[in-house]
């Protein structure tokens, strides 16, 4: 299947706040502008076509993601100045995916942010998210 009726990531066109920055062969650069008041320069990496996460690009698609993070970030560090970035794939439910289609997120972090410093492990490694067996 190569694109879903109902999926923001397969008709980018259809949103208005959606922005394509930079694209090659098989993926976009993405920045939404409700998005850019927290996460300042923040984007996603998406393929074109439709999949649902990380684990069915085709390596086609993965090196095309690595050839847009490197555009974005000489891009980002001209417009943003950012101090470090968070880079990522979540993948299924537990992991906050609610739209099905895979997504490389590109998050510009600042020294002066509140939450400088600390990175997604951060809260995942709280004693809370220990499971608890049987
Ligand atoms: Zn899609």
């Amino acid at each position: 299947m190569f694109h879903e009726e109902n999926c923001p990531f397969c008709h980018t066109d259809k949103d208005k706040d959606q922005n394509i920055i930079f694209e090659n062969e098989t993926c976009y650069f993405l920045q939404h502008n409700k998005e850019q008041d927290v996460l300042e320069g923040c984007g996603v990496i998406v393929p074109k076509k439709h999949h649902a996460n990380a684990f069915e690009l085709t390596k086609e698609e993965w090196n095309d993601t690595y050839e847009l993070l490197q555009s974005p970030k000489g891009y980002l560090e001209q417009e943003f100045s950012p101090d470090g970035y968070t880079l990522g794939w979540k993948v299924g439910e537990v992991s906050n995916q609610f739209i099905f289609h895979s997504r490389f997120y590109v998050i510009p972090r600042y020294d002066d942010e509140p939450l400088a410093g600390k990175g997604v492990r951060y809260w995942l490694k709280h004693p809370e998210n220990k499971r608890i067996k049987e």
